[in-house]
């Protein structure tokens, strides 16, 4: 067993810096994780919640290095957390706070994530200059805005959907967590033909096999708060949702959502992960030996740090959107094509082909001592 933090933490990658951070006048309390900065300086949003933890935020980072390189970005990847209520009063003084408190951690950019967003990256600009998914007014590309994750998550369903035999045209869909990544990706899928039946947040879920009206559930959900205020259709609990009866199961919202406790009731025949790191490696496992697809989050959900890196080096959104569908269609057609050949896990497959990637950078890194 592990006994200290280092012999959780460490392996051939990273992290190579777990940061801690107090600022006693505001009360602000956070962390930031710099995983690998082989590829070049870590990108990974900043998560705002009162739960979360360094080992989340860790999680999340590795998966930044990986999602980064899998997207062929010239970005390491990290990961900050804020220890904080994301509707709390004093919610931008403590990410002000947060931004003067990295301003020497030049090799960590952050971006948005759950609980901030195109203001919080503007106040960081402001108090650092230095962030990606930025305001319009500042001269960004606001992939939360625009979609962008929403975006990819399409691309992504064009390609998986071959793999799983399914015709996007006419199949359904379920949601959990409608918000910045849920919210875009119905819309672009619905522009596909696939029709949204069940969707989910913090309050609970809405069902209609018949199909819900995706523009109507987006204005019902930003007026009211909540997907639970829609009009029609049955109410669920929030857990409910990964048991309807969907083609295509997007989690976008937390970890760990799809566990040993409902994996079992789970009937989609394609996952794509929206969400980072939402199922538990059980739980993956026991999809796979069913003939689940899973399309990994790290590949289907790379959309919002493909476009804030093309924000970062001075691009358009149009470049954004280009670069998005071309990496994120080829990746899934390399996973998915890998993931056959050798007989693994499309979650082993993009793994493989992103460590290769971190790997190679690492060769042209000095190492300490030569
Ligand atoms: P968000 O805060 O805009 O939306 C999250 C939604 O999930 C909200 O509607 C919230 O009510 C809901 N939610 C929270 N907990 C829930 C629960 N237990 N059950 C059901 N719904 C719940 O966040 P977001 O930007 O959409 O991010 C969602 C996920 O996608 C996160 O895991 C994030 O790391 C990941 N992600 C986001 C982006 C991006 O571009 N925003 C990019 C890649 C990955």
């Amino acid at each position: 067993m592990p006994t200290t933090d280092f012999e959780r933490y460490n392996d051939e990658f990273g992290p190579e810096k777990i940061v801690h951070l107090y600022d006693p006048h505001t009360g602000m309390r956070g962390f930031v994780v710099v995983d690998n900065t082989a590829c070049g300086p870590a990108i990974g949003g900043v998560r705002m919640a009162k739960d979360v933890s360094v080992d989340e935020v860790y999680r999340l980072a590795r998966a930044m290095t990986l999602k980064n390189a899998a997207a062929g970005l010239p970005h390491g990847g990290g990961k900050a957390g804020l220890v904080a209520d994301p509707k709390g009063k004093i919610k931008h003084s403590l990410v002000r706070s947060f931004a003067r408190c990295i301003r020497e951690l030049t090799s960590y950019i952050p971006g948005p994530d759950m609980g901030t967003d195109e203001t919080c990256m503007g106040l960081i600009w402001d108090e650092i200059g230095r962030s990606v998914g930025l305001p319009r007014v500042l001269g960004g590309i606001p992939l939360d805005e625009i979609g962008a994750t929403g975006f990819g998550l399409a691309r992504c369903a064009e390609v998986a959907a071959e793999f799983a035999g399914l015709k996007l045209k006419g199949s359904t869909l379920a949601i959990e967590g409608f918000g910045n990544v849920g919210r875009p990706a119905a819309r672009f899928l619905g522009e596909l033909g696939v029709k949204l039946v069940a969707a989910s947040d913090t309050q609970g879920a809405v069902y209609d096999p018949q199909g819900l009206d995706i523009e109507k559930l987006s204005q019902t959900k930003l007026r009211t708060g909540s997907v639970t205020g829609y009009a029609t259709g049955k109410k669920l609990e929030g857990k409910d949702l990964f048991a309807v009866a969907s083609d295509i199961l997007i989690p976008a919202a937390r970890p760990d959502c799809i566990h040993e406790g409902n994996v079992g009731s789970i009937k989609a025949k394609l996952i794509i992960q929206g969400a980072n790191i939402p199922a538990t490696p059980a739980a993956e496992a026991s999809l796979r030996d069913r003939g689940v697809l899973i399309v990994p989050d790290f590949i289907a959900n790379a959309g919002g740090v493909i476009c804030a890196s093309v924000e970062f080096h001075g691009g358009t959104q149009a470049m954004a959107f280009d670069l998005i569908a071309q990496r994120i269609r080829d990746n899934t057609q390399a996973v998915m094509t890998r993931s056959q050949e050798e007989r693994i896990p499309p979650r082993q497959a993009a793994v493989d082909l992103a460590t290769e990637r971190v790997r190679t950078a690492m060769a042209m890194r000095r190492k300490n001592g030569s």
